[in-house]
This record gives C-alpha cells, structure tokens and sequence, in this order.
C-alpha cells in the first residue's frame, strides 16, 4: 500500500488530462444509472481497501469542519467550543474551519481515527465516491484521485464501464 500512495501523485498527474475530460464528457451527458454504478464500484473498491493501512488523507489533507462538528467534537472532549476551536483549528483562504496542521492531530500511529464515532462529516463522507450526482464534485474528485488510492482505482474503473 505505502508504495502505491508513494506513486499516486505521479500517476494522478498523469491521468490528469484524460479524466479531466472524462468528467467534462460525463457532466454533458450522465448515464442514468450512474448512482447505482457509483455505489457498486464504491462498495466493491473498500473491499479490496483497508483504510487502516493507508490513512493517507488523514495524514495529507485535513476535513473542513461543519458548525455541527464542532458541536459534537467540543462536546465529546467536554470543552467549549471556543477553547476546541483555538486549539485545534484556523481558517483557511476559504473561511472554513480546518485542522491546524496535518497529519490530523487525532491520527494515531496505528492509522486509527481517536475520534471515530464524532469525527467530521467530511471525514465519514472520503473520497465522496458513493455520493448521489457523482459527476457533481468532478473538481474535487480531479483532486482526491492524487491522495486516495481507492479514488483513483474508482475512477479507473469508471472509465472502464462508462463509455462516453
Ligand atoms: S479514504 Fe482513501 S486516502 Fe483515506 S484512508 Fe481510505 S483509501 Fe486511504
Ligand atoms: S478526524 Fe479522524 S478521520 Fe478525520 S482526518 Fe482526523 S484522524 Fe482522519
């Protein structure tokens, strides 16, 4: 797994131009099983993937975190959310609560998540691969491909199956 996510940036670079137009292509016309197809190939990529062997999004690029995260996360460590706030998180360009620094702070050497069950939305919603109008997030999707291993044999696949 480490070699393969040694790889991505290079190989998502590659790929580049060919999925930039394969998501052109598919926001023109998207096939109207394209939901279902998402879920199959999303389901059938996270059997073969054990996150816990990888947790490279955790260590490269944090979530943003909602007002609701917060509330939850503050509420889990028994902390007001201002004091969580200063000090986990900082704004970014975006005006968007994010983690401080990465490798996310509740990462643990052993790939766990220390806040598993209230972590972010974002966190629980990586790589967005089984999202509905998955054509939608094309940008982001352009993006994740050179972080997530599982996104990018997604949209491998994708390219396989939907011919446009
Ligand atoms: S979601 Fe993707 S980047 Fe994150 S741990 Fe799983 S395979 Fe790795
Ligand atoms: S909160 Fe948990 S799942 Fe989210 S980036 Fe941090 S370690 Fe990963």
């Amino acid at each position: 797994m480490q070699d393969q996510i040694e790889k991505l940036p290079r190989l998502a670079k590659d790929k580049h131009n060919e999925n930039k137009s394969f998501f052109k292509k598919l926001k023109k016309k998207p096939p109207k099983q394209l939901d279902y197809l998402m879920q199959e190939l999303h389901v059938d990529e996270f059997e073969r993937t054990d996150c816990l062997e990888c947790a490279n999004c955790c260590k490269t690029t944090g979530p943003l975190f909602t007002d609701k995260d917060i509330q939850r996360i503050s509420k889990h460590f028994k902390l007001k959310e201002q004091k969580f706030i200063e000090t986990y998180l900082k704004i970014d360009e975006e005006n968007d609560y994010v983690l401080q620094s990465v490798p996310c702070i509740f990462l643990g050497a052993d790939n766990y998540c220390s806040i598993y069950e209230v972590r972010p939305k974002a966190c629980r919603e990586f790589p967005h691969t089984d999202r509905k109008k998955f054509h939608q997030i094309s940008n982001l999707t352009l993006k994740n491909v050179a972080i997530c291993p599982a996104a990018y044999n997604i949209v491998e696949e994708m390219k396989k199956r939907i011919k446009i």
